[in-house]
């Protein structure tokens, strides 16, 4: 058994009427995250939280926001090629423990679907993917409906 840990954070701005996409899913709002890919702050998270368990640099490493070829990319291919970068070093996912601030919408009603993404793309049970969701108290950007953050940790074996 080789275990380790990893921990990835994402912040992206929000504008309206644009989409939003958390953690592999559509989520109907008013406010959608601006970014170079599909701006998937959850996605991002979990992703830089795996390449660091395994040592692999970040995602802006791996993806640079000034290639044409991830403009307006989905975040799950992103995610995928990392599962894929992982494995070869011969590391599997364990589990993820997550977190969303969010100031609205509420997200509780779209987490069993995003487990259920995550989990299929990490090719573990959903049991394994934990995903919580908290405001920010109406304080700062995040509570001002500017921007999204994620936190994501995770562990690996070998
Ligand atoms: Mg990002």
């Amino acid at each position: 058994m080789n275990l380790r840990i990893g921990y990835g954070i994402d912040v992206h701005r929000l504008e309206k009427n644009i989409p939003l996409f958390i953690g592999g899913i559509q989520i109907k709002s008013e406010h959608g995250a601006v970014g170079h890919s599909d701006a998937d702050v959850l996605l991002h998270a979990i992703c830089d939280a795996l390449l660091g368990a395994a040592n692999l640099r970040d995602i802006g490493t791996h993806f640079s926001d000034k290639d044409p070829k991830y403009k307006g990319i989905d975040s799950k291919i992103l995610l995928q090629e990392v599962v894929q970068l992982i494995e070869t070093k011969g590391f599997h996912v364990v589990n993820i423990d997550s977190t969303v601030i969010l100031e609205s919408p509420k997200l509780s009603p779209h987490i069993p679907a995003m487990q259920r993404t995550i989990a299929s793309l990490l090719k573990i049970e959903e049991d394994a993917v934990s995903i919580k969701a908290t405001t920010h108290e109406k304080v700062d950007s995040f509570g001002e409906t500017k921007a999204i953050k994620a936190y994501a940790a995770c562990l690996l074996n070998k």
